[in-house]
């Protein structure tokens, strides 16, 4: 009479498992290794650390990657990582790093990187995404700041200030220069852009008042 076994003892650490704790095998009692998959885990990270098989693992691979089937195996693995979860939430860790800003700017600098953005601008896509950039709150910003400096105007006033001074007057849809607008102003029209040197004005009433104190300067 035999009797199906559904578990044997590991020869390794002597533990008694099922059988599916250790893997297949022709030769084995069971069709199944003598050791349990743990113990051959063990084994073979143990290995692995050594120098010598190190070295010559990681000349197989080198070896392995070069030919065409390695190539775009290697290539085919890398793709499902980056599109998997963990991959995607490597990257967005990695990027959100010191380093990986580093890398980042570097890229974006060097001659692949900048004809890749050149590229990216040209592209349906990215003229949308800068379409869709200019019309948000950071772009008008952004906007009004370099204007500032051309007029060579000092600009102190951070992201959040503009942004909140605009809210708090109720008029950040009404910016612009034509009647029934709404512009920041300087106090007198001079100093910089600071928290406590603007306001938000009727545009018509800013050039007016501008010219006024212009006119008494000179
Ligand atoms: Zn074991």
């Amino acid at each position: 009479m035999t009797s199906i076994s559904t578990s044997k003892i590991c020869t390794k650490c002597g533990i008694e498992k099922s059988l599916e704790e250790f893997y297949k095998s022709k030769y084995g009692k069971y069709n199944r290794t003598s050791e349990c998959k743990a113990c051959v885990k063990i084994y073979a990270r143990e290995r692995n650390a050594k120098p010598e098989v190190k070295a010559r693992n990681s000349a197989n691979t080198k070896a392995l990657r070069a030919t065409d089937k390695g190539k775009s195996d290697s290539k085919a693995a890398r793709r499902r990582y980056e599109e998997s979860e963990a991959g995607k939430a490597t990257r967005k860790r990695y990027a959100k790093s010191k380093e990986g800003r580093i890398t980042d700017k570097k890229y974006k600098q060097s001659k692949h990187g900048r004809a890749a953005i050149k590229k990216y601008k040209q592209s349906k896509q990215g003229k949308a995404a800068i379409q869709r950039y200019a019309k948000t709150a950071k772009a008008k910003y952004a906007q009004h700041k370099k204007l500032a400096k051309r007029r060579g105007i000092l600009f102190l006033l951070t992201f959040n200030q503009w942004y909140l001074i605009w809210r708090d007057s109720g008029h950040y849809e009404d910016r612009g220069k034509r009647t029934g607008q709404y512009c920041m102003a300087r106090h007198k029209d001079e100093g910089p852009y600071s928290t406590d040197n603007v306001t938000i004005k009727l545009a018509t009433e800013n050039t007016s008042e501008g010219h006024t104190f212009r006119k008494n300067k000179k």
